[in-house]
């Protein structure tokens, strides 16, 4: 259960960083993850006054505001066309509607979860996070970061050229993913992250298939209940064969 002692809704993003100190208080998102835990706050912070609900696309960027929900990116048609429907792919699975209706963008990349689909999808595109006190940070430095006493404020994606696709493997519908896989063709050569590894999404780039799919493989794979590190490898190859089948058009192996 979550529980806190003050609940606060600032309205500027300096009154939130200065309630944000120590380790006694804590930013709310949605509070999907947050409910999960067990933990007594001295303050909590909604974000909710400081206008981070919003996606603004530009003919250069998409700039994504960290209380925007899960289901927002699902549902934005630009978002759905520049990603070739991948970002939809990547959030589908997760619980279901009612959850991404209140699971935000904010709370799942500060999480830097090992299993997250969403931070999978987004390795492969020209991402930054802008944060209050740290300003634009790459995603792929961002995702390595410690989480601090900083408040993420948005997700900024570059509209370079890109084709990419997404697959995620779950030994049952809505679980955890085994496995997460993101694909993306962009000028000079090819990206794919892998995710649930069960580390954290890792990006990996190569100018050809064999290649991409060698440094695939060469990453680390290890086991939990979900699934074992060999097998998770197998997984890999096989979803990245399946979103480069994509990207050529065709269909699935
Ligand atoms: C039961 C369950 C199943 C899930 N299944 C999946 C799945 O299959 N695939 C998947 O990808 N994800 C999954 N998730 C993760 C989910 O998609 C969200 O990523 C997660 O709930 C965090 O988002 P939130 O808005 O709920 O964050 P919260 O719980 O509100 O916050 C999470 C953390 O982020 C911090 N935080 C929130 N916003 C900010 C901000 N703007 N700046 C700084 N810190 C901030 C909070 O202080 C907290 O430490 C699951 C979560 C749950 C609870």
């Amino acid at each position: 259960m979550l529980k806190f002692k003050t609940y606060l809704c600032p309205d500027t993003i300096e009154e939130a960083l200065e309630h944000n100190k120590g380790r006694a208080n804590v930013v709310l998102g949605g509070t999907g993850w947050l409910k999960m835990g067990d933990r007594s706050w001295n303050t909590a912070i909604d974000l909710k006054h400081l206008g981070l609900d919003q996606i603004e696309e530009t003919d250069d960027a998409f700039r994504v505001g960290a209380m925007v929900t899960l289901r927002q990116l699902e549902i934005h048609p630009g978002l759905d066309t520049y990603t070739c429907g991948a970002m939809r792919e990547s959030v589908r699975h997760i619980v279901g509607v009612q959850f991404r209706n209140c699971a935000t963008v904010g709370g799942t990349l500060w999480g830097r979860y090992g299993f997250s689909d969403v931070l999978t999808c987004l390795m492969v595109l020209s991402a930054d996070v802008v944060l209050a006190k740290g300003g634009a940070v790459p995603l792929t430095e961002f995702a390595a970061m410690k989480p601090d006493d900083d408040i993420l404020t948005h997700l900024v994606i570059r509209k370079i050229p890109l084709r990419m696709a997404y697959a995620s493997f779950r030994n049952t519908e809505t679980d955890l993913p085994t496995l997460t896989a993101a694909v993306a063709s962009v000028p000079g050569g090819l990206r794919a992250a892998i995710g649930a590894r069960p580390a954290r999404a890792e990006r990996v780039e190569a100018e050809g298939e064999t290649a991409l799919l060698s440094a695939v493989s060469n990453l680390s794979y290890g086991s939990n209940t979900r699934g074992g590190g060999d097998y998770r490898r197998h997984l890999a190859g096989v979803l990245t064969r399946r979103c480069l089948e994509q990207l050529r058009g065709g269909e699935y192996e």
